[in-house]
């Protein structure tokens, strides 16, 4: 569906009956556009090592209270056998942004022994910022299928803002890796923090059009959450309210629903990390993918982006209803590539939990 930049400022600031209006509707609209499963992908938080120096970011290389971390091969792969044995059909390995040789080819064994291990099955998405194309092909050759790389903000002027003013962190470099990953042949995510300083209304609106313009595939996005001994952190007494930026991201949820029915869109954990209820509340206005966080446990507070991360999925999520074994892919992206998609794809599945396993009834 097509809005204009008013149209969808007014849908921003909904309150009351507007805004449950708004949210019934983007709950209709993903019920059509992708069913009401929720995909499940096992995230993995590779390495914390990162060249950039992104002004909002924990693990921000000039941080020099944060200590670095590389998973080994087994710990990763630990992990992924963990997700396939609990039925999740999908893992995200995440990390900084690291361009050695060392790092690209440690990424393309471990995705090739994930589809070993999994015959194949599992969905792997990648997420470690800007890379070379060589790299993105390297990595999909290898078995990768989706790549995460949030834009964090479309405007030129506010991500110059939040971000060190150097080649390394250059705006149009983020938007040609945009083109370059859907070039690769990936599934293609991109996301914004929401209720950054300097960040207004009209911004939001240009970010949501900035997505449909692009034809993403995928959609993570969350309310800024400050993290401790980052520039940023000076801003924070002159944020709007954690639960003003938590509703907001809620609206901002239902209107990319809206406008783009079939992409799959995150529930992310920053959500959680404001409200316990939160990744929930976001299922329900229009996302569709939660990652549980499965980091090995000694190096989960470590890989801090920001304060108060939440580790776990709650009950009510499963109950909310689970693709259980199933890699969820991106609806937008198989009929972009021309691949067919049948009703069935978007069945409504209800599970029950006996004895904390999970069984699917269809
Ligand atoms: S936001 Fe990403 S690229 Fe920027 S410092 Fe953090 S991990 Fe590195």
């Amino acid at each position: 569906m097509r809005y204009t930049h008013a149209e969808i400022r007014e849908m921003l600031s909904a309150q009351g009956g507007a805004l449950e209006e708004l949210f019934q509707r983007a709950a209709r609209v993903k019920a059509e556009g992708v069913g009401n499963s929720v995909y499940l992908r096992g995230l993995i938080e590779y390495s914390n090592i990162c060249r950039k120096n992104c002004l909002y970011c924990g693990i921000r290389s000039g941080n020099v209270s944060c200590v670095r971390y590389t998973l080994s091969d087994d710990a990763v792969l630990g992990a992924v056998r963990q997700a396939y044995e609990q039925g999740y059909g999908s893992v995200v390995l995440q990390g900084g942004e690291n361009i050695s040789e060392t790092h690209i080819s440690a990424v393309e064994r471990l995705v090739r022994e994930i589809a070993r291990l999994s015959n194949g099955t599992l969905g792997v998405t990648l997420s470690f910022g800007e890379q070379s194309l060589d790299t993105y092909r390297r990595w999909r050759d290898a078995g990768a299928h989706r790549y995460l790389l949030r834009i964090e903000s479309s405007d030129r002027e506010l991500y110059g803002r939040i971000h060190p003013q150097d080649s390394l962190h250059s705006y149009d470099a983020r938007v040609q890796a945009l083109h370059d990953l859907r070039a690769s042949g990936y599934q293609v995510g991109t996301g914004v923090m929401i209720g950054l300083p300097f960040q207004t209304l009209d911004h939001l609106a240009a970010d949501l059009l900035f997505m449909q313009e692009m034809d993403i595939d995928m959609c993570g996005m969350g309310p800024y959450v400050v993290s401790k001994n980052t520039p940023l952190e000076v801003y924070a007494g002159e944020l709007m309210s954690e639960q003003k930026r938590f509703l907001l991201t809620l609206r901002m949820i239902a209107v990319l629903r809206l406008m783009m029915p079939d992409i799959n869109i995150a529930a992310t954990t920053a959500l959680q990390a404001i409200d316990p209820e939160g990744r929930l509340k976001a299922i329900r206005c229009g996302a569709n993918v939660v990652m549980p966080n499965l980091t090995p446990e000694e190096v989960r507070g470590n890989y801090t982006l920001y304060n108060n991360k939440p580790l776990s999925l709650d009950s009510q999520i499963l109950e909310a209803g689970v693709g259980y074994r199933e890699r969820g892919d991106s609806l937008h992206y198989r009929r972009r590539v021309g691949q067919y998609v049948k009703k069935t794809d978007m069945t409504v599945k209800k599970i029950t939990l006996i004895a904390g396993n999970p069984e699917i009834k269809v």
